[in-house]
């Protein structure tokens, strides 16, 4: 059923795809669920689950985010390409740089860029407290984006220093998002952010809720951000 709605939602909220794109999606679908059987991606593997809870509920930052206007994009914690690839299928122009520190989701996903056909990807595999000292990635982006990684506190300082000035961080949440938005708010200033909006949804099959919390990056996070791997979870700024 969600299979079949897919285009329709996505139309009601003024998202268009080309058959071509339905057919990345479709080759994205069975390479899923193909290398699941060899290794841990996904606990949803059924055609329409995926479809809505996983490639819709991926699109749905971009209800609230006009990524026209977009360029430099960074998935922090992708894992089966969450939300970012299929973002970057819906809208090419994007430049991805996709983070996971796992290294078979990594690979995974590299197999599935040269499959699909898709250019303009970066696939690292490392944390995103030390990939966020390097240079060329450190304050870089116009988006940082991360869906089911860690609770708003530790995950603002894995994803914010990525970001520019002027840029956003989106994260996507469970219903349960919002009742975030408090704990997170001294990590958000000490790294350079402010809160932006906050935004819930439904997902329109199956109903269960989603939010999505936007913070701005108003200016250049410290240097002593992110700590070293381990400490922004076992030691949270809050
Ligand atoms: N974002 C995907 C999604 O929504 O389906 C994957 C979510 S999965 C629960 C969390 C992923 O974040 C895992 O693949 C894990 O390897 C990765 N991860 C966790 N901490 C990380 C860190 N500090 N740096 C980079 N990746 C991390």
């Amino acid at each position: 059923m969600s299979r079949q709605f897919f285009t329709t939602w996505l139309e009601k909220e003024g998202l268009s795809l080309s058959k071509h794109q339905l057919k990345q999606f479709d080759e994205y679908f069975h390479l899923l669920v193909e290398w699941n059987k060899k290794m841990n991606l996904t606990g949803i593997t059924e055609e329409d689950e995926v479809y809505e809870k996983h490639f819709y509920d991926s699109l749905t930052v971009a209800f609230f985010h006009d990524f026209t206007k977009v360029k430099k994009v960074i998935d922090i914690g992708a894992g089966a390409g969450f939300p970012s690839l299929p973002l970057k299928i819906a809208y090419p122009h994007l430049e991805v740089v996709i983070v996971d520190s796992l290294k078979k989701r990594i690979t995974f996903l590299e197999h599935v860029a040269e499959h699909i056909g898709i250019d303009k990807v970066q696939f690292m595999h490392g944390r995103a407290e030390e990939l966020a000292r390097k240079k060329e990635l450190r304050e870089q982006f116009d988006v940082a984006l991360a869906r089911a990684v860690a609770r708003m506190p530790v995950l603002t300082e894995l994803c914010l220093p990525f970001v520019q000035k002027n840029g956003s961080f989106l994260a996507m949440k469970g219903a349960s998002g919002l009742e975030e938005k408090e704990e997170a708010g001294k990590a958000i200033s000490q790294l350079g952010g402010k809160w932006g909006e906050a935004y819930s949804l439904k997902l329109p099959g199956e109903e269960s809720e989603r939010s999505i919390l936007k913070v701005e990056k108003v200016k250049e996070t410290p240097k002593a951000y992110p700590r070293k791997p381990g400490t922004p979870a076992k030691q949270p700024i809050v």
